[in-house]
């Protein structure tokens, strides 16, 4: 009796998400030093943790004995005050991939289907696929989500689409308008999730009202993060918002505890700190446009990015990006290939602080002498 051949044909054929590589595993793996090592790999905040949410943590250090509030309500209190919405409407998650999850669990079975496009974050197949629902991936557009082309694709088993904006790894960011129109033409029994972990590094003129147009569509489900503009990806909390009936339906297959004591009290914290939060934007700003002008300085293209990573063209036919990749760790170096995401020819790299940047640049730079683009 093999007990894995009688799991879920569509559990076994998952593939399993690929992670950034962790800087100590590259410094076991080379024997480098960890001090020595830059990650531009995850999209992490370089900034470290806000330090409002660091005290608030400590504090709560000796307090570990007990359960946490399952329900969460200072957090969720925090998040109603600042956004104005409803307590009833938030979900907690253990990182907003887990309210990913919970989407899929609420919604798909085998039978139905979810939309989304393809090089969009990984974890929508993942969590589709994980339920039996079938996926249905819409061809990009420039690199991002072709609306007209998802809305085509939803079928009448079609229960929920996944859209990312900003997307993650390509960075597109969706026109405000052309997204109210389509919340407008999808079928009201169609969940449209509304995934906008990296929402805090727009200019608020480049931000869509969604906290708004949560009233006007009760299918719209968005979420949102801890882990990028607020440092705390270690910690994993992230949240979703929703009309009420769907954010109870998301409750009841949540886990009662999925996110932890340290994890409510730093997120809480982190919320109103908004001077940690002008500076993460500012040190991404700054950051992109060092990326950019040494990206323009080594004549590579790069797709234009909305969030705190980009994607950099390094690799051609003839150069797969998996070698440049590779010659990058070996200088301690990691960034991100995004071949699994149909992306061969690109790798994705986290902005940095300034002087992680340009010692990405300047390896980058080495590397590519050695490995010259053929024409
Ligand atoms: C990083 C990311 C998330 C957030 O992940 P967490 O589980 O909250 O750490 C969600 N969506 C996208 C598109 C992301 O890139």
């Amino acid at each position: 009796m093999y007990p894995c051949d009688l799991a879920p044909t569509y559990v076994r054929a998952i593939a399993p998400y690929q992670p950034g590589k962790p800087i100590t595993e590259l410094a076991r793996e080379m024997g480098l030093n960890e001090a020595d090592i830059v990650k531009l790999a995850s999209n992490e905040n370089p900034l470290g943790v806000s330090p409002r949410a660091l005290a608030a943590m400590t504090c709560a250090l000796n307090d570990l004995a007990l359960y946490p509030d399952g329900n969460g309500f200072e957090l969720k209190a925090a998040i109603a005050a600042k956004l104005g919405v409803e307590m009833a409407g938030i979900v907690l998650g253990n990182g907003s991939n887990d309210v990913l999850e919970l989407v899929a669990r609420a919604f798909l079975a085998p039978g139905t289907s979810a939309v989304y496009s393809q090089h969009a974050f990984a974890v929508y197949p993942l969590v589709t696929q994980a339920t039996g629902a079938v996926g249905i991936e819409t061809p990009a557009r420039e690199f991002g989500h072709d609306l007209a082309a998802m809305r085509a694709a939803i079928r009448d088993d079609t229960r929920v689409v996944f859209i990312a904006n900003p997307n993650n790894p390509t960075g597109t960011l969706l026109a405000t308008d052309a997204l109210h129109a389509f919340l407008k033409s999808v079928p009201a029994q169609v969940v449209v999730v509304l995934d906008e972990a990296y929402g805090e590094f727009l200019a608020a003129s480049q931000q869509a009202p969604s906290v708004a147009w949560l009233a006007e569509f009760p299918n719209l489900v968005l979420t949102r993060t801890f882990s990028k503009a607020y440092g705390l990806a270690g910690l994993r909390v992230g949240y979703a918002l929703a009309s009420a009936d769907v954010a109870g339906l998301l409750n009841r297959v949540r886990q009662p505890f999925n996110v932890n004591t340290l994890a409510l009290l730093g997120a809480t914290a982190a919320l109103n700190d908004v001077e940690f939060l002008a500076e993460s934007k500012r040190v991404n700003d700054a950051g992109m446009a060092q990326m950019l002008q040494g990206f323009q300085a080594l004549g590579l293209d790069h797709i234009d990015s909305f969030g705190n990573f980009v994607c950099v063209k390094v690799g051609s036919p003839q150069r797969p990006a998996g070698a440049v990749f590779q010659a990058l760790l070996k200088c301690g170096v990691i960034v991100r290939p995004v071949a699994n995401y149909g992306m061969p020819d690109y790798l994705r790299v986290s902005i940095g602080l300034p002087e992680q940047n340009a010692r990405f640049l300047s390896v980058l730079a080495d590397i590519l002498q050695e490995i010259p683009v053929p024409a």
